[in-house]
């Protein structure tokens, strides 16, 4: 029975780790993964079209001053986010993308709200 456990022991230590050493060691993303929003603040038009769609109502358009005067743009709260890409989908001037950035952990909750500015 301890041979055999021993045995057991030191088959898995020969075996390569199943977890990666993050946030050294990154995993090979697939080309639809989904992560973080990026928001092209110069292109939004402020149609509000990400905000109607999004199926959690995680995105709230906010005011933000731009050199033109105030604009309305899309704050995205991530913790209430699916990243289905609907939003993505639905924006007529393509500002706001779904990068492949998934690295957001954060310890504070309230630091899931970003705002515009954030997302760019
Ligand atoms: S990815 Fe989906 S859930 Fe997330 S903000 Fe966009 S529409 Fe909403
Ligand atoms: S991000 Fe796109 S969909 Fe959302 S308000 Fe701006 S232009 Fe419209």
């Amino acid at each position: 029975m301890i041979v055999k456990s021993m045995a057991t022991v030191l088959r898995e230590m020969a075996k390569r780790p199943t977890t990666l050493e993050f946030p050294d060691e990154k995993e090979d993303l697939t080309d639809n993964y989904r992560g973080v929003h990026k928001l092209d603040m110069k292109t939004c038009i402020s149609c509000s079209a990400c905000a109607r769609i999004c199926p959690n109502q995680t995105i709230t358009m906010v005011d933000v001053e731009t050199e033109r005067g105030p604009k309305k743009m899309p704050e995205i709260n991530l913790e209430r986010c699916l990243f289905c890409a609907l939003c993505e989908e639905v924006c007529p001037t393509r500002c706001l993308i779904l990068t492949k950035d998934y690295d957001f952990a954060k310890y504070d909750r309230r630091e899931y709200v970003k705002a515009p500015q954030d997302l760019e």
